[in-house]
């Protein structure tokens, strides 16, 4: 489902990523851990397309598509969902136009009719109990005074609205307390565990994967994976540290 080959990407001249490879197949949850700096958010904004993230080697496929080639919105369109590791609050804006105004812009560049007001309100009240947050929160300005946990679970509120096809998350465990973490994990299972679709999970901890247990772990380390197993390498890594387990 989505391929990464030999990845090499810069921000301002500076080499980030280092010759990536992964394959996450149809079905799979890929985890991907490493220590602060190692390039995990900039692999993240690589596969969204962010400008000024400039790949110098390698390339992407994902169903079957050359992804770099595709413009941002053309690779959410695909069914790319990306979750940030820092949600942007949107003053002015609130969550309900917001994921309204992304599905619909989604569904027209897939050539699907858009979803009336009506059964928009019926699908985001469903993710939103999903994620066990209120409806209220929905109506407010997006992420604008929400806590860290509020922010997250918001964000998976979003992707169970769009759907994709493939997600990539990016320590969407960071500022969650333990209730929120069982929350989160049980709603990226409920959206994403499905043999159809992919996730690539990116986080420092391994509590997030007692929850959604991953198919294989990678560590990444320096802009490069050094090494991938299953579920077992989380745990070691948490009771040995990285540089042991890189060595
Ligand atoms: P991680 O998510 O694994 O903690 P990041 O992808 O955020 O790592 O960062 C990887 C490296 O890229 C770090 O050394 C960071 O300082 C650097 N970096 C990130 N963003 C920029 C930027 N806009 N300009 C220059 N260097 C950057
Ligand atoms: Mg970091
Ligand atoms: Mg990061």
């Amino acid at each position: 489902m989505l391929t990464i080959d030999n990845l090499h990407a810069e921000i301002d001249g500076k080499q980030i990523l280092k010759g990536l490879s992964l394959t996450v197949n149809a079905g799979e949850v890929h985890a991907i851990m490493g220590p602060n700096g190692a390039g995990k958010s900039t692999l993240a904004y690589v596969l969204g397309g962010r400008p000024g993230y400039d790949v110098t080697e390698g390339s992407v496929e994902f169903a079957g598509e050359d992804l770099l080639e595709l413009e941002p919105y053309e690779r959410a369109a695909a069914g790319l969902f990306l979750g940030f590791q820092y949600p942007v609050e949107i003053p002015g804006v609130s969550n309900v136009q917001f994921l309204r105004e992304a599905l619909n812009a989604q569904r027209k560049a897939r050539g699907e009719e858009p979803l009336s007001g009506g059964e928009f309100l019926k699908l985001a009240k469903e993710k939103a109990g999903l994620l066990r947050l209120d409806m209220d929160m929905l109506k407010r300005n997006v992420n604008v005074g929400f806590s860290g946990g509020e922010k997250k679970r918001a964000e998976m509120v979003q992707m169970g609205i769009l759907d994709p096809k493939f997600a990539v998350l990016d320590e969407t465990d960071s500022g969650l307390d333990i209730d929120a973490l069982r929350i989160v994990g049980e709603g990226i299972n409920a959206i994403m565990r499905r043999p159809d679709k992919g996730v690539l999970l990116i986080t420092h901890y391994q509590r997030l994967l007692d929850y959604v247990k991953p198919d294989v772990v990678h560590v990444m380390v320096a802009g490069r994976i050094v090494k991938s197993g299953g579920p077992e390498i989380a745990l070691q890594l948490e009771q040995e540290g990285y540089e042991a387990v890189a060595a």
